[in-house]
């Protein structure tokens, strides 16, 4: 491998195979490990395509990474069990695409470098009160290009969807150094594939004026079935913004009574709390669950979406097995969360198969959930990578 001409692309300083480097980047938040030979941090979008063409040449598998909060292994280097990968993986990082272009207050638009992170880039639109309003448990840490190649959704998904609804217009640099400047239809070969076509370097983003006012109400119920009727209930209603579960389990570790929870949110007086200190405080109980889940030892989340009577047998199951759960249930994303190695996660898969849900509502499907897609999935992510990157230079081994 020929590393002199890659330090000779973006400057020595930009590059590393120091084996702190190589750790570190050979995992995300996923707790998936590959093998990382080296790491390179493109500073201005040009340097991608140049990367590439040196990768293609190289015969080595480029892995796009942006801020590494991703839970599928997305960002893990694949690491084959034969020889027919044995040049490995060096990983691109896009953080230090950082650059913010102007507002478009009126259109409600902006321009950003792939690498920027959500919260970085609400708190500068927050001084022409506009927002960027798919908002990931995340967000002071996911980047822009990691949310679009992931189609990231999240706390508000129920009122604003996900990412691929605030995207209008994406450069990609493919598998073939290609640069490609998308929009509307071709935006669906990018957004949610996890970067196996290509690399997002730069996006223009749709905004909306900041909420002024935020009201929130907070119920428990004596069991999953008057939970479900009230969510009903909250779903007709246009005020709505988010509507998140906590069952019973999840709820004893951050300290509310052993019940199941709704918490919903509205963008106006829908809701029975308006003192901003108490909505805040409930937000950040919220917030802070994965984290206090993950520190008593059920770090393992995992997202899978059910609607309609499935989602009724997932919380039902998930409450006679004891498995602590939370999530986003006005869309039907449920997080339950494992110790590691729990023999259950399996079984959650199966189940949710047959219950006609999807295993990743939002985390994606990276290396962790590959063997549990379907056969129309996998053949759309053969049918793009020919068309993308037709010699697996961008994010080998993924999703298929
Ligand atoms: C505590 C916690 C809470 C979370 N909550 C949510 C949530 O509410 N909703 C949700 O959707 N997700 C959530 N996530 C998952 C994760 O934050 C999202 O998937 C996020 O969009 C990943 O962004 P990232 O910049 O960290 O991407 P990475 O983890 O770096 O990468 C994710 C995937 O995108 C690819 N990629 C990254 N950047 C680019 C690029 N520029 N071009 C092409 N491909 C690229 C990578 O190869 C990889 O496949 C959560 C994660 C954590 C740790």
């Amino acid at each position: 491998m020929n590393l002199e001409r890659l330090a000779a692309l973006v400057s020595e300083e930009n590059l590393s195979t120091a084996i702190e480097d190589r750790i570190v980047y050979g995992r995300d938040a996923s707790r998936l490990e590959g093998e990382c030979l080296a790491v390179v941090w493109p500073s201005r979008p040009e340097q991608v395509a140049a990367i590439v063409e040196w990768g293609r040449e190289e015969g080595i598998n480029l892995v796009p990474r942006g801020a590494g909060t991703g839970l599928c292994g997305g960002a893990v280097p694949y690491t084959p069990s034969t020889q027919e990968d044995r040049k490995g993986s060096v990983v691109v990082d896009l953080s230090r695409l950082t650059k913010i272009g102007p507002v478009d207050v009126e259109r409600c638009r902006v321009r950003v470098e792939a690498g920027v992170v959500l919260g970085t880039l609400n708190r500068h639109l927050a001084t022409n009160d506009l927002l960027l309003p798919v908002i990931p448990g995340s967000h002071q840490a996911a980047s822009i290009g990691g949310m679009i190649a992931t189609d990231a959704a999240g706390l508000h998904a129920v009122r604003y969807g996900t990412m691929r609804n605030w995207v209008e217009e994406i450069t990609l640099v493919d598998g073939l150094g290609r640069v490609h400047r998308l929009t509307e239809e071709g935006m669906n070969d990018i957004v949610g594939w996890e970067g196996i076509t290509g690399f997002v370097t730069e996006a223009t983003v749709r905004l909306i004026p900041s909420p002024t006012q935020r009201t929130v109400s907070l119920l428990s119920f004596e069991d999953e079935e008057a939970l479900l009727t009230q969510r009903d209930r909250w779903l007709a209603d246009p005020r709505l913004t988010a509507l998140e579960y906590v069952n019973r389990h999840a709820a004893r570790a951050i300290g509310w009574e052993a019940r199941p929870h709704l918490l919903a949110e509205f963008d106006s007086d829908g809701g029975e709390i308006a003192d901003p200190q108490r909505v805040a405080a409930l937000w950040r109980a919220r917030d802070g669950l994965y984290p206090v889940l993950a520190r008593s030892g059920y770090p393992v989340i995992e997202d899978p979406e059910m609607n309609g009577e499935g989602l009724a047998s997932l919380l039902a199951w998930l409450e006679a097995e004891g498995i602590p759960a939370f999530g986003h249930l006005g869309v039907g994303i449920v997080h339950p969360c494992f110790r590691p190695d729990d023999e259950r996660v399996p079984a959650l898969y199966e189940r949710v198969a047959e219950w006609g849900g999807r295993v990743s509502g939002e985390h994606g499907i990276g290396l962790k959930k590959k063997d549990w897609t379907d056969a129309a999935f996998r053949a759309e992510a053969r049918r793009l990578k020919e068309r993308y990157d037709p010699q697996q230079v961008i994010n080998r081994g993924k999703l298929c």
